[in-house]
């Protein structure tokens, strides 16, 4: 039995067969067609729209259940995309009098369609260019024979193996189906990853060549805690695979004990215990597991899952569900944080050298103001429903805050203007993920509501370490004296000032990392979902004294090694 090695990226196990998922290639021939094809080729097209259509509505309705009928309309504009007479016309047309195989007349059609929207002076027709090709590359994959690129609708239960999966198509695959997934690329903080720990799917990252080496299917072991895959197991594996299940069931009822029980130490320190989601529908997996409120909503989803910048009532939609199912707990809502890993179907990012390090993030929406003010508005809007905070991403320096700051004031004037409720004390606070906004964190401190640390890009720009590179993620350390020191700067220049530090990074939730965590002052916890009620075991497992103290051995470490073998060396 062949074992392969990647890197653990969600825990738990799964056992199923290999569904390779391949972003489809399409081979558009340009051979011209016999006269006596014309009809052939016609009868294709037709049934490629038809098998379209069908498969658009199974989406419609999905997205409508799950994430309600506002979201779901986008599919019924695709439906009338694929219904569209004047799109069927010239393509007939060019099988017809053109002797066009139904690929190319499709493709050509799809070219000069696109061309003449985006060319539009309303920003509406231009993207509806977006909506146009989505639907015709669908029909274009049906008339080849390809499955579109989703893992919407999979036959069975399996464990997807792909070179990468993007944060939209992970976002959107069919969770009941997908046992677990396999990566070649990325590491423990992409996108990917973080989703699959919100979606409590199992998940191994980094594991190069996974889609030859499982090319030829069978069932597969899965295991997200050590990342380890085992190929055609025997009997006996399958045997022990179904004990390690048992007992991690075991284990999660032993954890549902403490579901009502407070994040509080044993010597009376409390803290607060939140999650990280990345859509309204993860809001249901938070209450479930009794998390005290949202310590970062991830809302560059629903740009993503678009296929335009979503509107103003489609945010306030989203942003006004997830702050009234979280009935009155604290909602901290970052605003649009696009750019290097995660782009937008429909918005030409520039190209560059860096992208991690150039438009992105905060930096697009002061640039862009109109786009940042339609999510703010949702956002104060939606404020008045519960406990709402703004949190801004990528901040290094106080001019972006302010100037962040001024144009909230103009939202809130606006809505004002229109007699339209807003929550007049709500908070804004930053993310503190460039070691610039460290460096600058007592005077953040005295401008900011609070902080909240992200680690996962906070340790990728301090080490110089791409979070997402596989080929150095021995390198991606949180451990590092350099990042420790730096959470414990913001940490104290925030209390110094009285503010509210939290952490949404994937620090805040590594059992290890805890008590230190503890030690060190940090007021709020935010992690995945599954991770609520382990993290909450082990806070209530420690002493705060003791994690104090815990917390000044490890800062004076000088190694990441010396700093992992020394928490490790801890029991709680
Ligand atoms: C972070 O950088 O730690 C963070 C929480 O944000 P994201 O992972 O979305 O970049
Ligand atoms: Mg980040």
């Amino acid at each position: 039995m062949e074992i392969l090695k990647g890197i653990g990226a969600s825990s738990g196990i799964a056992l199923g067969p290999v569904y390779i998922y391949e972003k489809p290639e399409i081979y558009i021939g340009t051979e011209v067609i016999a006269p006596g094809e014309t009809e052939r080729e016609t009868e294709k097209y037709l049934g490629a729209v038809e098998k379209s259509k069908q498969q658009i509505s199974i989406i419609a309705k999905a997205t409508e259940q799950n994430m309600g009928v506002e979201s779901a309309k986008i599919f019924h504009a695709h439906l009338d995309i694929a219904e569209d007479p004047a799109i069927e016309e010239s393509v007939l047309d060019k099988i017809r009098t053109e002797h066009k195989n139904a690929m190319q007349a499709l493709w050509e059609t799809k070219e000069e369609f696109c061309a003449l929207l985006q060319d539009a002076e309303d920003e509406y027709f231009r993207d509806r260019a977006f909506d146009v090709a989505d639907v015709c590359e669908r029909i274009l994959c049906n008339l080849a024979g390809v499955v579109p690129a989703t893992l919407q609708h999979l036959p069975d239960a399996v464990i997807v193996v792909a070179e990468d999966l993007t944060p939209s198509v992970t976002a959107t695959m069919d969770r009941e189906k997908v046992l677990a997934f396999v990566t070649e690329i990325g590491g423990k903080t992409a996108h990917s990853a973080i989703m699959a720990r919100t979606l409590e799917i199992p998940a191994i990252v980094g594991l190069g060549g996974a889609r030859e080496k499982l090319a030829s299917g069978g069932m597969i072991i899965a295991d997200g805690n050590t990342g380890q895959i085992r190929l055609n197991p025997d009997p006996d594996t399958i045997a022990a695979y179904e004990k390690q299940k048992e007992v991690l069931l075991q284990e999660k009822a032993v954890l549902r004990e403490l579901l009502d029980k407070d994040p509080v130490t044993q010597d009376g320190k409390r803290v607060e215990l939140c999650a990280n989601i990345g859509s309204p529908k993860d809001v249901e997996a938070v209450l479930a597991n009794n998390g005290e409120g949202i310590g970062l909503f991830r809302t560059e989803f629903l740009y993503m899952d678009s296929s335009r910048f979503p509107t103003e009532e489609e945010q306030f939609d989203a942003y006004k569900r997830v702050v009234q199912d979280m009935a009155g707990r604290p909602v901290i809502i970052r605003t649009l944080d696009i750019g290097g890993d995660k782009t937008l179907p429909y918005f030409t990012f520039p190209s560059e050298l860096n992208p991690f390090l150039g438009y992105r993030a905060i930096r697009m929406c002061l640039d862009m103001p109109e786009i940042f003010k339609t999510q703010l508005r949702a956002l104060l809007r939606a404020s008045a429903y519960g406990k709402l905070l703004i949190m801004l991403p990528m901040i290094i320096s106080l001019e972006e805050f302010r100037a962040a700051k001024v144009i909230l004031e103009e939202c809130k004037g606006e809505l004002s203007a229109q007699d339209i409720t807003f929550d007049e004390e709500i908070a804004i606070g930053i993310m503190v993920e460039t070691p610039a906004a460290v460096l600058m964190a007592d005077e953040f401190a005295k401008e900011v509501d609070f902080f909240s640390i992200g680690t996962n890009d906070l340790t990728q720009y301090t080490l110089a370490v791409d979070r997402g590179n596989e080929t150095i993620s021995s390198l991606f350390s949180s451990y590092h004296p350099a990042v420790l020191r730096a959470i414990k700067m913001v940490i104290d220049a925030a209390h110094r000032e009285g503010k509210f530090v939290g952490m949404c990074g994937e620090f805040a939730g590594d059992e290890q990392a805890v008590p230190l965590l503890l030690g060190m002052g940090l007021d709020e916890f935010s992690v995945s979902a599954s991770s609520l009620l382990r993290v909450k075991k082990i806070i209530r497992n420690w002493d705060y004294t003791r994690a104090v103290d815990l917390a000044e051995a490890a800062l004076r470490l000088k190694t990441a090694a010396e700093v992992e073998t020394f928490l490790g060396q801890q029991t709680d």
